[in-house]
């Protein structure tokens, strides 16, 4: 039978960060039908590929299945990312397909595709949940129309069926201030988030493309004070993108 899978840009084939309990190898699909403000990899919103991919650089069933095959024995866990992977068809069939080689599976998603993600549910060991922002701020920040319901549809879910789950804000002063992210924490801890992680955006080398401001070290202290308190786990991390 032939498979469809997600469009692929790219693997990372072994990482010790993106699945909580084990080694991963990470593939990325292409594309993602938001617009964040902060977003300076245009690459990763395109759906198009490049001409100019040589057709040995696609990742097509073949290579995916060969791939999970010489992997066995050596990472725990196969995550899609993105982009935004549930923008893609082919989700299904590709974690059924790692489920079948035995592979513990992620997702990383912005949470925008709650109807897409209820049907294979049961294919998702972890997933990673962008809470990218307060609810009222959510449209404006990634130009996407009601993408908090969105997004709140897929917490609601995650929570629902009891998948192990973290959410996680990519931000810095320029998008939240301080007491705003006090203020999700909050809610988030009241829609029953157990895992959270701030994820403070860093600029990148050309700084003409974004340049990034940090949060004080009493801020810092203070919301990492507060959210050991609300939450089971809790990690400030320092991200390029997402
Ligand atoms: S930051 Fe992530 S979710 Fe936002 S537009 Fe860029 S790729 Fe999409």
């Amino acid at each position: 039978m032939v498979q469809t899978f997600p469009q692929f840009a790219g693997v990372n084939t072994f990482s010790t960060t993106d699945f909580p309990s084990g080694m991963s190898a990470v593939f990325f699909t292409k594309g993602c039908p938001l617009r964040c403000q902060w977003c300076f990899n245009h690459e990763l919103q395109d759906f198009r590929f490049s001409e100019d991919l040589l057709p040995e650089d696609r990742i097509d069933a073949d290579k995916v299945e060969e791939f999970f095959h010489n992997r066995k024995g050596l990472i725990d866990a196969i995550v899609i990312s993105g982009g935004e992977p549930l923008a893609q068809a082919g989700v299904a069939q590709f974690l059924t397909l790692a489920k079948s080689y035995g592979y513990q599976t992620g997702l990383h998603t912005s949470g925008v595709h709650p109807h897409k993600l209820v049907p294979m549910i049961d294919l998702v060991d972890w997933v990673g949940l962008d809470i990218k922002s307060l609810p009222q701020y959510y449209d404006d920040l990634t130009h996407f129309k009601n993408s908090w319901k969105l997004v709140e549809q897929t917490l609601k879910t995650l929570i629902l069926n009891h998948i192990h789950f973290e959410a996680r804000t990519s931000t810095s002063p320029e998008f939240l201030s301080a007491l705003e992210i006090e203020e999700l924490m909050y809610l988030l801890k009241d829609y029953g988030v157990k895992n959270y992680a701030i994820q403070e955006l860093q600029s990148p080398e050309d700084k003409e493309l974004a340049n990034f401001s940090h949060y004080s070290h009493e801020e810092k202290s203070h919301l990492k004070f507060t959210a050991d308190r609300l939450f089971q786990k809790f990690e400030w991390r320092e991200s390029v993108l997402n």
